[in-house]
């Protein structure tokens, strides 16, 4: 199903359109005619990327997608910790993305996490107190070893997704 998603520019809460509509005026921070709207559909099977990163191109193939890039923005900020965070910086944080994944994501959705370990563990719980499945993408370390005219060995190594845990 297409979701139109608001996202207001003045203080970054996410809106699904037509369910929390809040129409011309943020609801949270009272800022009028800020809205910034996409639409964004997944299907059920999908998994939505709450990463900084960009899913590489086996992940895409496994069935993730990006968030809006206004929403992966403020997804990359809530996860980039620049100094010691407190703990109820952290909670918040966990919050705020819980909060931009159901907006993205429906019911039962897998929504592929990672990031800061401190950060993972509420994360997880918040996801899963909205309804959504968080996983991790595992990959597996390939290292290729190629002999060279000169006699010398260089070695490779790349990551192969594998699946979801
Ligand atoms: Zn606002």
């Amino acid at each position: 199903m297409e979701r139109e998603v608001g996202i207001c520019t003045a203080c970054d809460t996410v809106y699904v359109m037509g369910i929390d509509d809040p129409r011309t005026t943020c609801a949270d921070c009272l800022t009028g005619y800020g809205l910034q709207v996409v639409w964004f559909s997944i299907p059920e099977e999908g998994v939505l990327n709450l990463t900084q990163h960009q899913a590489t191109p086996e992940q895409v193939a496994a069935g993730v997608y990006e968030p809006p890039s206004p929403a992966k923005e403020i997804i990359s900020r809530l996860l980039t910790f620049d100094r010691l965070p407190t703990l109820s910086e952290v909670i918040c944080s966990a919050a705020e993305l819980s909060e931009i994944a159901a907006a993205l994501a429906t019911e039962g959705q897998r929504v592929m996490i990672g990031g800061a370990p401190f950060l993972m563990s509420h994360l997880e719980s918040w996801l899963r107190n909205r309804g959504l499945t968080p996983v991790y993408a595992f990959s597996r370390r390939v290292v290729k070893e190629e002999m060279l005219p000169n006699g010398e060995v260089r070695k490779t190594s790349s990551f192969v997704h594998e699946g979801f845990i």
